[in-house]
Order: structure tokens, then C-alpha cells, then sequence
């Protein structure tokens, strides 16, 4: 097994926590110094990070560690370096920004989501070379704003940095399972545009809000029958329809009929549903006599479904099996994370796994077992050995 420095993965975690790396310009926050701690990691050990700016301010840090063993592949570890904001102060009994450690816990905003995980990434590659030669090379990405828009790995897979990546793993919290299928998110904005009215004579006007009501139950039918079209997955679950935001007409204005009325939907799918096609469906269900329909697509990150088989999802099960002993355990990512920009705009195929509870992450009081940080260390670099060894 590749030893690995365990003191060390957990104080740079520990560091990283202290540093507010929320995206919040108000407060002049934003994952830069995070960025530039791992940086400047990097290049104690001697690697020659390159720094994209995603967005103005907005740093991607990647180094490529070749292993000097000749011809192989491209093994991609993925971490982000923002984490979302800590809250209510009153709702946490830790400091979120102490990264302190008590009764075997590293505690903190981005402890699980995902400070340590991009620890790990590092002190893993670091205790691979340190081990000797290996074939190919390791691509070693601390991108920004997970988040929020995912813009570190959209620029980064959009700057054809993707393009020699045979295989990713993303660091994100996972309790330990093998996620290599993640829930599909489709965020749209319809827009109802009628015609304004006086209320005492509504035959002058197209009440868009009526268009809405339609809409509303035409949504609760697509729902049933893409449940029915997709069985629930066994680890994604169903498909879900939901509209979450309605606006329309003003309190001020009881007696006016408004002249636009506008439905946002959130759309939750598995593999196999074709976003384009739900987004036509719902642009079919708004339509009515006298109103006119416009669809936004405000998101659309679709399913990923990487096969068991791919040699980075069997480099990382060998691996987890090497080194903890157990059967791995695979599950699914409930929401979306960069590895789903990797694998559908970068072609490239991606697998999630990291220290961390799955549903800590965005809590209050977020921590993870510092015992966790460093097992995942260690599966880590022995995965990326096999992967690159073709030994799995
Ligand atoms: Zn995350």
C-alpha cells in the first residue's frame, strides 16, 4: 500500500477550512486565497500549477504530476474550492471557520463539501510520486464556483483542458460510495404573455394566470407519466416535476387581469429522460388560445450513468476493496456536481466518491472524521496506481 502523509492531509484540510471561501463579493469573499493555499502546495512539492481565471477573480488551479514510467493515461482528481455559506451563526456550535478537531472530527463549513476531499486529491497524488515512477500522469484541479454556476469546470472543459482526460474522479462527499450516476437537473422559466384587463370586463382580456392553472396540473400528469416511462432508479429514485416559483398580477391590482404570469420548474431526472424533450412538453402543456408561450432553459446539467465497468469506477472499487477491506458500496449523486459538466460537455467519464456524510453537506455544524480523510487518502492513491497501471 502507498503510504501517505496523514498528519499533513489533515492539517491542509484544516487550513483550508479556515479559510471563508463562500462566494459572497458583499463581504469580499470569494474561493481565491482557498485557490492560492493549494497553489502554493503545489509548488512546495515542486509541481507548476497553472492558474485559469474561470471568471474575473474566480481562479481554477491545475498541475499535471507526470509519473516519468513511460506512455499511459490521464487520470483527472477534481475538487472545488468555494463552499457554500455558512448561515445562521445561531444554528452552529462550532466557529464554521475554526477547522477545529474534537472527538475524532474535523468541524467547519466545506469540511465535507468539499475541503477535505480536495486534500485528499493532493496528499494522494503526492504520496503516489513520492512512491516512485507510474505511467502517464495525474491532472491535479481545484476549480471555482461548484456552487453556483459550475463556471471553473465549464471554463475549464471549454478551454479543451478536458480533451487528454481518460478518467475523473470527483472528490465530492459521499460516505464512502462509489457514485458513478448522478440525477439529471433541468431548471426552466415559462412565461405566459395574455392581454391586460379591467376585472369588471375580463372578455377585453387573456388572463394568463388561468394559463398558469392549466399549466400547474399539466405538470402533476408529465410527472406520472415519466415515473411511468423511467422506473425509479435504485439509486437515484424518481423522476420529479416540480414547479417552485409562480408570479403574477400585483395585491395592489385586485381588479386588473395582469398581462404576463410566469412558472419556474424544476425538473429532477434519471438516465434515460431527454431533457429537450421534457422542455417541449412543457412548453406544449402552457400553450392556450389567446397567449402566447416562452420557455427558458435556465439550467440544464443532464443525468450521468458511467458504467461499473469503465476503468475509473473499477480502479477506485479495487482500490476502496485494497484498502479498507470491504465490499465497495455504490450509490448515486442526488443533485449535480462538476463531474456531470466533465462527462457530458467533456466527454470524459467521471466518478464520485469523497470523505464526508452525503447529507451533511450545506448544514449547519458540517464536519468529517479526520479517520475518514485519511483512509480516503489512501484509496485515492492506490486507485490512481491501478487506473494508470491498468491494474483493475
Ligand atoms: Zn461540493
Amino acid at each position: 500500500m502507498i503510504e501517505v502523509d496523514a498528519d499533513g492531509v489533515v492539517e491542509f484540510t484544516q487550513a483550508l477550512v479556515r479559510i471563508p471561501s463562500t462566494n459572497d463579493p458583499a463581504r469580499g469573499r470569494c474561493e481565491r486565497p482557498a485557490a492560492e493555499l493549494v497553489e502554493a502546495r503545489m509548488r512546495e512539492w515542486g509541481w507548476d500549477p497553472v492558474v485559469y481565471e474561470a471568471a474575473p477573480g474566480r481562479p481554477n488551479v491545475v498541475a499535471v504530476v507526470e509519473g516519468g514510467g513511460g506512455p499511459g493515461p490521464t487520470l483527472m482528481f477534481e475538487g472545488h474550492t468555494d463552499v457554500v455559506t455558512e448561515g445562521d451563526l445561531s444554528s452552529w456550535t462550532v466557529d464554521p471557520f475554526g477547522g477545529e478537531i474534537r472527538d475524532g472530527k474535523l468541524w467547519g463549513r466545506g469540511s465535507a463539501d468539499m475541503k477535505s476531499g480536495l486534500a485528499a486529491t493532493l496528499y494522494a497524488t503526492r504520496a503516489l510520486q513520492l512512491a516512485g515512477t507510474f505511467p502517464g500522469r495525474v491532472k491535479v484541479c481545484a476549480l471555482a464556483d461548484e456552487e453556483g454556476l459550475m463556471l471553473g469546470a465549464h471554463h475549464f472543459v471549454s478551454s479543451g483542458l478536458a480533451s487528454d482526460v481518460d478518467g475523473a474522479i470527483v472528490a465530492e462527499p459521499e460516505a464512502g460510495e462509489i457514485c458513478a450516476v448522478a440525477k439529471g437537473a433541468l431548471r426552466l422559466r415559462v412565461d405566459l404573455t395574455g392581454r391586460m384587463a379591467h376585472g369588471a370586463m375580463p372578455q377585453h382580456g387573456r388572463n394568463p394566470i388561468a394559463a398558469a392553472g392549466t399549466l400547474l396540473t399539466g405538470l402533476r400528469s408529465l410527472q406520472e407519466e415519466l415515473q411511468r416511462r423511467h422506473p425509479a432508479h435504485e439509486h437515484l429514485g424518481e423522476v420529479y416535476v416540480t414547479p417552485t416559483v409562480l408570479r403574477a398580477g400585483s395585491e395592489e391590482q385586485v381588479n386588473v387581469i395582469p398581462a404576463v404570469a410566469s412558472v419556474f420548474v424544476d425538473v429532477r431526472t434519471v438516465p434515460g429522460a431527454d431533457h429537450k424533450e421534457i422542455a417541449d412538453r412543457v412548453a406544449a402543456l402552457a400553450r392556450a388560445e389567446g397567449i402566447s408561450v416562452e420557455v427558458s432553459v435556465l439550467v440544464d446539467r443532464p443525468p450521468v450513468d458511467v458504467p461499473r465497468s469503465d476503468p475509473v469506477v473499477a480502479a477506485l472499487a479495487a482500490a476502496h476493496r485494497a484498502v479498507t477491506g470491504e465490499e465497495p458500496v455504490y450509490g448515486g449523486v442526488p443533485g449535480t456536481t462538476d463531474g456531470t459538466v466533465l462527462t457530458h460537455w467533456g466527454g470524459v467519464p467521471s466518478v464520485v466518491y469523497g470523505p464526508g456524510g452525503k447529507w451533511i453537506a450545506h448544514q449547519a455544524d458540517e464536519f468529517v472524521e479526520v479517520a475518514e480523510i485519511v483512509r480516503c487518502t489512501r484509496v485515492f492513491a492506490e486507485a490512481a496506481r491501478r487506473f494508470l497501471n491498468g491494474d483493475y
